[in-house]
């Protein structure tokens, strides 16, 4: 049984990282690397048991829940071999026994990271590996539908050596991280929903830390005329509804070149209904319940209804599916859309998509950038030109090139407008955690 911390315990956590902090600093950087790399081996030994604790918790079909752990190793190694480099004092200047001008970089201090729980083990790891490896602690509140899954996380940190007050779980809902947010924290990392996003960084303002905020998309695909077209579509399908298309960067708009619509509508189409969704814990489930239950249904029963009284036809899907152990929802595919409706403006996070045709490119660049959103975007062409120029104008953090919903640990991961401000991954992702210190060392003369 687990109960939601009370703000005299949010608080008392919150004094004991902070008193953490400044041991933890001092822990040579080689064994803090020890201990995420023991984190990292004991994640690989339990990773089936990892693996059920996030499939029954939140219904993400458990193939996919593997999926998420071995990519895991991946981004820790990542962090494991350029966190050195990359916090390395940096000479930008010397004058022989004259002048040197030198920039080194320290912890933020006390850290907060408050997560979402589409993929708790990534987009955590995301956080606070870097996190604790330049210096930081780290009060860590999982969402609600991952609490579990967030406390195995923070006993395995343990187990590997990190100190149980420099990695702090922070357990409860939403008032929970309100809590937190009044605390005298040196930085804020969230990972949520463009509406959370925007209270917590007007909490923040006023204590002047570092806030980055990772938030939502609606991330579109362009599909030229030239394509392979069963490729494309099957590619783009599985981008839009993977994890039953509750990821930050789901397809969740796709544009066709008209010369091939109907084609690929009838290969986007066939391929959903391929699709096999009930019991997460089943080895064929491809769609798992939605992890929000009803209150996704609502979004999506809404989607559906502006969508078609503005004209919308319904290819597949369209209505929650009868299964048991939870609320799921048909994949469904729309075409005949166009941007007055609902689908093809506000984020959808469900197994829904719609599909516009386009007469160009410029016709589908200006669809692609009418959005308040800016997290990911992909062109699927043959010519690397033709796709360049369009994903150089397009306005998104991530640019694809016949691929989507993709991540590396190797290039940062940030959006623009309301998909969020900072980076996480890449170099950018560690020095995030920093604050520089400009060194001016004068010799004596
Ligand atoms: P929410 O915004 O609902 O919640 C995110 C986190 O914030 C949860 O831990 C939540 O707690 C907490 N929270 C809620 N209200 C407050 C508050 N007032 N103050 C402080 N903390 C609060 O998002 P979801 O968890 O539903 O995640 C889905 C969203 O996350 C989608 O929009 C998705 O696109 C986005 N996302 C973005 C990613 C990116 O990398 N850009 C990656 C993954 C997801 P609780 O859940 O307990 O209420």
């Amino acid at each position: 049984m687990v109960t939601e911390d009370s703000l005299e315990q949010v608080h008392q956590k919150f004094l004991n990282a902070k008193s953490a902090q400044g041991a933890w600093r001092e822990v040579p950087l080689q064994k803090k690397l020890q201990a995420v790399k023991k984190f990292s081996d004991l994640v690989e030994d339990r990773k089936e048991k990892l693996a059920k604790i996030l499939t029954e918790e939140m219904g993400k079909p458990i193939t996919q829940s593997r999926n998420e752990l071995n990519g895991l190793k991946g981004r820790i190694d990542f962090f494991l071999e350029n966190t050195e480099k990359t916090l390395y004092p940096e000479t930008v200047f010397s004058e022989e026994k004259k002048l040197e001008e030198v920039i080194t970089h320290e912890p933020l201090g006390v850290i907060s990271n408050i997560s979402a729980w589409n993929y708790p083990y990534f987009v955590g790891s995301n956080v606070f590996i870097p996190a604790l490896l330049t210096g930081n602690t780290v009060l860590y509140k999982p969402s609600e539908f991952a609490t579990l899954t967030g406390l195995a996380i923070a006993d395995l940190l343990h187990e590997a050596g990190v100190p149980k007050d420099v990695f702090i779980p922070v357990v409860g809902a939403g008032k929970t991280g309100q809590y937190l947010l009044q605390q005298k924290l040196n930085g804020i990392f969230f990972t949520g929903s463009y509406a959370t996003g925007k209270k917590i960084s007007e909490m923040a303002a006023p204590q002047l830390m570092k806030v980055q905020l990772e938030l939502g998309g609606k991330d579109p695909v362009y599909v030229c005329e030239d394509v392979d077209v069963a490729s494309a579509a099957a590619g783009t399908a599985d981008g839009a509804m993977y994890n039953t298309g509750q990821s930050c960067c789901s397809v969740e708009r796709i544009y066709v070149q008209e010369k091939i619509y109907l084609k690929f509508l009838d290969a986007f189409v066939e391929t959903v209904k391929g699709f096999s969704m009930g019991d997460p814990m089943d080895e064929k489930t491809y769609i798992g319940r939605l992890t929000r239950g009803e209150l996704q249904i609502e979004v999506l029963e809404k989607q559906v209804q502006d969508a078609l009284s503005k004209g919308a036809k319904l290819l597949t899907g369209g209505k929650r599916a009868q299964r048991k152990g939870g609320a799921f929802f048909e994949p469904t595919v729309f075409s005949d859309v166009n941007h007055t409706m609902e689908l093809m403006r506000e984020e959808s996070f469900g197994p829904i998509i719609g599909i516009q045709k386009v007469a160009s490119d410029e016709q589908a660049l200006a669809l692609m950038n009418d959005t308040e959103y800016g997290l990911t975007a992909s062109v699927y062409c043959k010519d690397p030109e033709r796709a360049r120029k369009i994903l150089e104008k397009v306005h998104a953090g991530s640019a694809y090139w016949n691929c989507c919903d993709r991540v590396s640990p190797r290039l940062p991961w940030s959006g623009r407008g309301h998909s969020g401000i900072g980076s996480t991954l890449s170099k950018l992702g560690i020095l995030t955690f920093t604050q520089p210190k400009a060194w001016h060392r004068r010799y004596p003369t």
